[in-house]
């Protein structure tokens, strides 16, 4: 049986479900998700991030409405919601500083063109349907809550390790509905140059931009490694998976790369936890692949450094949604936000 006749003979039986549709606008990628009122994903598709200046005068808010409304053109698209109750609305979780009362986004460093467009208004007028817009972080962490590894926990703060660090916050069992940058808390005075334009901080040290910058670092200054020999010899064509794939053949340079990113993100979540009382810390991101190349020092860090009542039971995990979190967490908190306002969600 094909995957939409499995989907189609799943619909039947949940006819009177509601749906909610889901996006998560990375730097690189938008994933769209349909996912019912108990998170399982319909539907799914994902395209590259629409760059604007690529496609003439039409603005980056333009082309992500014509991506979905492509998908929602689709075949598997329009059964699922032809045989659904009700289309709740859209979730859209996006990277940056967001404007909440007026739906935009302010400042977004990895998709700039985004900057100041209407977005929820946009997506409203054409589809006519509630639109909610939270940074992707707070909305990966929504995720965790309602169906991932966050379930149990009342106070979590997650953590995407990928290009850069981002953090989301479960506090009361609630998600923070705010600014949560943990990437950029200082972590070493007067240390490596960040691109928030302060110095030292945590994203400077625990993220695959920081890996880069140390094993590229080392090797400029002569260090010995099995990654001199990677990629031609031109070091700036090496990426975290080729240093991964190095510390695996056991490099010491590449170990020690990992190590370090253990050793500082042990320092932050060390800080985290000694102010929030936390429960757990759950990590996600395209570097978990590497978990086992960091988790013991992050744990020797943790232990050493944050206060004993506080940090014994605390649970530091793997993000158990990597797929979908951020496109299934907008669809989670879009169903929230209806249920808690059914009237307006623009305040
Ligand atoms: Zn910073």
């Amino acid at each position: 049986m094909s995957w939409i006749k499995l989907n189609l003979f799943y619909l039947h039986e949940n006819i009177f479900m509601k749906v909610a549709i889901g996006i998560d606008i990375g730097g690189t990628n938008t994933k769209i998700v349909i996912a019912d009122e108990k998170g399982n994903v319909l539907a799914d598709q994902q395209n590259p991030t629409p760059s604007a200046s690529a496609e003439g005068t039409a603005t980056i808010d333009d082309l992500l409405v014509k991506g979905l409304q492509d998908f929602l053109d689709s075949d598997r698209a329009k059964a699922i919601v032809a045989s659904t109750s009700e289309v709740s609305g859209i979730g859209i979780g996006v990277a940056g500083l967001l404007d909440r009362k007026k739906g935009i986004v302010m400042q977004s460093p990895n998709i700039p063109a985004i900057n100041g467009l209407p977005l929820r208004e946009k997506f409203e007028k054409e589809f006519s349907l509630p639109v909610v817009i939270e940074n992707d972080a707070n909305i990966y962490a929504y995720g965790e809550k309602w169906v991932g590894a966050g379930k149990d926990f009342d106070n979590f703060v997650l953590l995407t390790l990928g290009t850069g660090l981002g953090g989301g916050l479960v506090y009361k069992g609630e998600l923070y509905e705010g600014p949560v940058e943990i990437g950029h808390m200082t972590i070493v005075p007067s240390g490596r140059y960040c691109t928030c334009g302060s110095y030292g901080c945590l994203e400077s040290y625990a993220s695959g931009r920081a890996i880069l910058d140390k094993a590229i670092s080392s090797l400029e200054k002569g260090t010995d490694s099995l990654l001199a020999k990677c990629c031609e010899g031109n070091f700036y064509k090496i990426t975290p998976e080729v240093i991964f794939k190095t510390a695996l053949d056991g490099d010491t340079l590449s170990r020690e790369v990992f190590r370090e990113v253990g050793q500082f993100l042990g320092i932050g979540i060390a800080n985290l936890i000694n102010i929030l009382s936390l429960d757990a810390v759950i990590i996600g991101g395209g570097l978990i692949g590497a978990w086992d190349m960091f988790i013991t020092e992050l744990k020797r860090e943790v232990t050493k450094r944050a206060f004993k009542p506080l940090s014994t039971n605390v649970q530091i995990m793997k993000s158990s949604m990597t797929k979908d979190a951020g496109s299934v967490g907008a669809a989670g908190f879009l169903f929230k936000k209806i249920s808690a306002s059914p009237v307006s969600l623009s305040s």
